[in-house]
């Protein structure tokens, strides 16, 4: 490059507007463009900072914005979560209070279940084992609330998280009782309706009725003197005089033993009730079931007779215990039959 063409001068003229002196300034080329270099560079540098400044404004303000949506939404967040705690809180409360009714209402199924137990005693050790129940605290406040329920009033005391958290727990513990006591009503009652049917069978199975419609005993069990020999001789059942064909009743449920016929007993009858009790039905005019029949308490199960060594008309009721003929009279209670109860 020419080192002339930075000292070659330039000459500015500057011409005021009125009669003032004209202005000469000579200035070497180099010089003015160095001057204007250093101009445009300021200038450049300027206006880079300015952007510069500018883009970190813009995203200090987008920044800004963001955060105060995102406290907005967190603000948004904890209000919703602060109502669910005081939902869950109240649910707390309506679960005392649950756990205090369903608490009332096994204390009326146990005096239900003792009502029964009274009907079918059980062991006395399972009804020491069911004892009172344990009275839980959550119970006890859920009492309290259904009791001022029919006033409420005065000041409102804050819960605190505490006192909700015990609330919840003893709440908790209540309802593991009342499980408990479920658990355990639940055998008693079933053990007493086990008992209870059991007595039910038995009762139903025991010959307790009378076995036909007229009531005229012409022989009892025991010593008699014999209506054929008029030797002294013993009767082993009941002689209960009656109308030819009157129906006779089985007197408890059973199954049909036997059905025969012979010179002796003429047509006859025998019915199992339990093992080892049997009654046994002679001088029927005909059997009107067959063996292995089911019947119940006061079915018929045949017409009254005079077959076999009989001198009229009439049911010798036999009550057998253990192979033994027994007294029937033990098993032949003031009960009317079936027939006379219904028409009653
Ligand atoms: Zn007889």
């Amino acid at each position: 490059m020419n080192f002339k063409w930075f000292q070659n001068k330039l000459t500015f003229v500057i011409i005021p507007e009125a009669n003032g002196s004209v202005v000469r300034l000579k200035l070497a080329r180099g010089v003015v463009w160095s001057v204007a270099a250093s101009v445009m560079i300021t200038v450049g540098a300027a206006a880079f900072l300015y952007l510069q400044h500018a883009h970190t404004a813009a995203s200090t303000f987008l920044k800004t914005s963001e955060l105060s949506g995102r406290t907005a939404k967190l603000e948004q967040a904890l209000t919703s979560k602060n109502r669910r705690i005081e939902e869950l809180q109240n649910d707390i409360y309506m679960l005392s209070k649950q756990a205090a009714e369903v608490h009332s209402q096994v204390a009326q199924m146990k005096k239900l279940e003792e009502d029964l137990q009274k009907l079918a005693p059980v062991s006395a050790e399972k009804n020491a084992e069911s004892g009172g129940l344990p009275a839980g605290e959550a119970a006890t406040a859920g009492t309290e609330a259904a009791s001022a329920a029919l006033g409420m009033g005065g000041p409102a005391v804050p819960v605190t998280h505490e006192e909700i958290r015990r609330l919840a727990m003893a709440t908790g513990v209540a309802y593991m009782a009342l499980q408990n006591e479920m658990n355990k009503l639940e055998t008693s009652l079933s053990d007493s309706r086990q008992q209870l049917q059991e007595k039910q069978e038995r009762l139903r199975r025991t010959p307790t009725l009378w076995p036909t419609d007229s009531r005229i005993v012409t022989s009892n069990y025991g010593y008699r003197q014999d209506p054929f020999t008029k030797k002294l001789s013993f009767h082993r059942g009941v002689d209960i005089a009656g109308k030819l064909d009157d129906p006779v009743y089985a007197a408890g449920g059973g199954v049909v033993h036997e059905v025969g016929y012979d010179k002796l007993h003429g047509h006859n009858v025998i019915v199992e009730h339990t093992s080892g009790l049997l009654t046994w039905y002679m001088h029927l005019n005909r059997a009107t079931v067959r063996k292995g029949d089911l019947v119940d308490k006061g079915d018929p199960i045949g017409k009254l007779g005079t077959t076999g060594r009989s001198t009229g008309p009439h049911l010798h009721y036999e009550v057998l215990l253990g192979g033994k003929s027994t007294d029937p009279s033990g098993y032949l209670p003031m009960e009317r039959t079936k027939e006379e109860k219904t028409k009653s």
